[in-house]
């Protein structure tokens, strides 16, 4: 039986997320990759008890994660039955509803009937009585917006989930979204963008609407899905995300560039100046702003999880450091 290490929480960092009551571990752990059915599921339980031991409180999951869909969270449901679920008040779990999950026109977007009946679903498949936190997973730009956020709010009354948030939304987007649930008395939570040294489009105003709102920002595929890492330097390992069969949008070996693996190598010798992978620094780059609340990490070996946390051992950046880093992606 799985017994946490008792100086879990002596190595992390804790942020409030935005200017709500909750605080986030400053690296959270997503299971997007990694915790289907074709994954060992012992091994996907050994990454969520590395990340637990190492004070990782968040667990971030959606309604698609697999494969298939579902797959994810059944797994993750089966991991606190067995063993984690002791820890349920010390967890912070957080699931989506948003991308194609089931077939009809009930089973995508941002209806309130896909939202109520996703979320049911995902309920049963991990075991529990309610999420920390349940997303809207994308902008809808049909369905109005008034009926995705007035079902968030509907869920948190029905005691379903405890906080809300969205993800991927425009910083215009957000500034409705905030507006509408602050109006019916959920205020949202945290907002989930893609946020790396490779992909910098909330700096063109998100992270300004996220800050003006009130609310967290949690950041994925901050490695570039593992290319700000040094494993594709001297090109595509077996075994590698980028190696394997294409599903969920998942990285193209296309997106191994030359010109890309250039930049990288160039900031994996700035990262060893700086004493810390490359891994590291990707993550400590996201995390100096002080708007982001957390960056979730994703993995396929317990040891990732470990490189991860190392991070918060050197948050710092000179000028000169942040220079280079800006002269390398502009090259
Ligand atoms: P990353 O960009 O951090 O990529 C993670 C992958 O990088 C790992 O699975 C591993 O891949 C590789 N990696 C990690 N650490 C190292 C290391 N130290 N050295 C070498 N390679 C490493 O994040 P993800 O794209 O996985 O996203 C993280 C989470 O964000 C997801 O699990 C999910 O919870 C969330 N997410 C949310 C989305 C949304 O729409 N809201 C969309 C996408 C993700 P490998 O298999 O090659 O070892």
């Amino acid at each position: 039986m799985y017994s946490a290490n008792p100086d879990r929480y002596n190595g992390m960092q804790y942020r409030r997320a935005g200017k709500s009551g909750l605080k986030l571990p400053a690296l959270s752990f997503g299971l997007w990759h990694n915790f289907g059915e074709l994954d060992p599921y012992a091994k996907s339980k050994s990454i969520v008890f590395k990340a637990f031991d190492l004070g990782i409180t968040h667990f971030d999951l959606a309604n698609n994660y697999g494969p298939p869909s579902g797959a994810a969270e059944t797994n993750f449901g089966k991991i606190l039955k067995e063993e984690l679920g002791r820890y349920r008040d010390e967890l912070i779990i957080s699931t989506k509803a948003g991308w194609p999950m089931w077939p009809g026109p009930y089973g995508d977007l941002g209806s309130k009937k896909y939202l109520v009946a996703s979320l049911d679903q995902s309920l049963k498949r991990m075991g529990l009585d309610y999420v920390d936190i349940f997303y809207h997973h994308r902008p809808d730009p049909d369905t109005p917006m008034e009926e995705t956020m007035a079902t968030l709010d509907l869920l948190v009354r029905q005691g379903k989930a405890l906080y809300v948030g969205i993800s991927s939304y425009s910083a215009e987007e957000t500034r409705k979204a905030a507006k509408l649930l602050k109006e019916l008395g959920t205020p949202c939570l945290i907002h989930q963008p893609k946020y790396s040294m490779l992909d910098r489009w909330v700096e063109n105003g998100l992270l300004d609407a996220v800050e003006y709102t009130g609310m967290g920002c949690i950041t994925f595929s901050s490695l570039a899905q593992g290319l700000l890492t040094n494993k594709y330097l001297k090109g595509i390992p077996e075994g590698s995300r980028a190696a394997r069969p294409l599903g969920n949008g998942a990285m193209e070996a296309e997106q191994i560039t030359p010109e890309n693996i250039a930049k990288v190598k160039q900031l994996d010798d700035l990262a060893k100046e700086r004493g810390q992978s490359l891994a590291q620094m990707a993550y400590a780059w996201v995390l100096k702003d002080p708007r982001i609340t957390s960056v979730i990490v994703g993995a396929s070996q317990p040891e990732q999880v470990e490189d991860a946390v190392g991070c918060l051992k050197h948050l710092q950046f000179t000028a000169a450091e942040l220079q280079r880093i800006e002269d390398i992606l502009a090259s």
